[in-house]
């Protein structure tokens, strides 16, 4: 089957209209018509090959939503017309310890939907059903689509570092993650501060759910909460005052980076040492952790806050990202 896309010919190209013959559909595999894409900025890591692992024609997206056309024999979780949602991953060995523990974000020969694929700037999309979500009622499918990487990216840390309710939790930055991370995290009960350099910001942090705000560009700002935090979640491309985050968290605290900041780390020891604390990474969660999350948010009301544009006006779409002006996640839509 061929399916219509959206392909970058090269790096850091426009996109252009492109088509590709599809793989038959497998026994574990469902055909997904798209309806809504969102765009990530890993997105346009990709198409500018950031990371040296693109392969073009390229075409982007993976936070896909759409409707289940076909299904093959052995697919069990979802029928034709349900909604489904696909993210980063497509694939791993479903083999190792880390796949067999429900970890398969984790594995070591996990592939990723528009790297070893083509992506979901497209019409539809072949997709094993192991990594095929479905969407639940409550969510609309605009709103849901960030959420298969911006917020499973959020969220996974909070169930894999034991964040409960009584703790006192800081997210860095108002952006495309930041924001639904301040949504999960008032909804799991926790006291949330909400970091960022823009003092104008505070109102939106407040209304997402923050109880509190730091306006980091403030001098003292950040002394001014030394010791107060369990968890502190960085969501920010940047550069950041990274001793002043340590020295925010209280002994045994946990700072957690989702978002890539341009250099190295540069932590002093003593701090860490003395108050055993920890600076730890996570990236997408597995397939379990994406359904649990959707039923979170679908409970609780959590929503990317999205703008849209046809997947015609992609390249409109991504220059929109490329100067962060989407607030926050922008989605094309068939
Ligand atoms: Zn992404
Ligand atoms: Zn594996």
């Amino acid at each position: 089957m061929k399916i219509s896309c959206y392909a970058a010919p090269a790096k850091g190209a426009p996109l252009e209209p492109f088509e590709y013959e599809s793989r038959e559909l497998g026994p574990g595999d469902v055909e997904v018509r798209i309806t809504h894409s969102g765009i990530c900025h890993s997105d346009i890591h990709l198409i500018d090959n950031d990371w040296g692992i693109s392969k073009y024609p390229l075409v982007p997206g993976h936070e896909i939503v759409g409707v289940v056309t076909r299904t093959g024999p052995e697919v069990r979780r979802l029928k034709v017309g349900d909604r489904a949602g696909i993210g980063w991953q497509s694939g791993s060995c479903r083999k190792c310890e880390m796949c067999a523990t429900a970890n398969e974000n984790l594995c070591d020969h996990s592939t990723a939907t528009c790297v070893n694929g083509f992506g979901g700037y497209a019409t539809s999309i072949i997709m094993h059903s192991h990594f095929a979500i479905r969407i639940p009622d409550a969510l609309a499918s605009e709103n849901a689509a960030p959420l298969l990487c911006g917020g499973i990216t959020v969220y996974t840390p909070l169930r894999a570092f034991d964040v409960r309710p009584e703790m006192r939790v800081g997210v860095i930055g108002i952006g495309g993650l930041g924001h639904i991370g301040i949504q999960f995290l008032r909804a799991y009960g926790c006291e949330v501060t909400a970091f960022s350099t823009s003092p104008d910001k505070e109102t939106e942090a407040k209304s997402l759910g923050a109880h509190h705000f730091v306006p980091t560009s403030q001098p003292g700002a950040l002394a001014s909460v030394a010791g107060q935090y369990h968890f502190i979640l960085s969501t920010v491309s940047a550069d950041l005052p990274w001793p002043s985050y340590i020295a925010a968290l209280r002994p045994k605290g946990r700072l957690c980076i989702v978002g890539v900041p341009n250099s190295d780390l540069k932590i002093p020891a003593f701090p860490l040492i003395g108050g055993q604390k920890s600076i730890s990474g996570s990236p997408i969660g597995s397939p379990l952790m994406i359904r649990e999350m959707l039923d979170f948010a679908a409970r609780n009301g959590i929503k990317a806050k999205t703008e849209s544009m046809p997947m015609h006006r992609v390249n409109e779409a991504l220059a929109h990202v490329r100067a962060n002006k989407a607030r926050y996640r922008m989605v094309l839509t068939n």
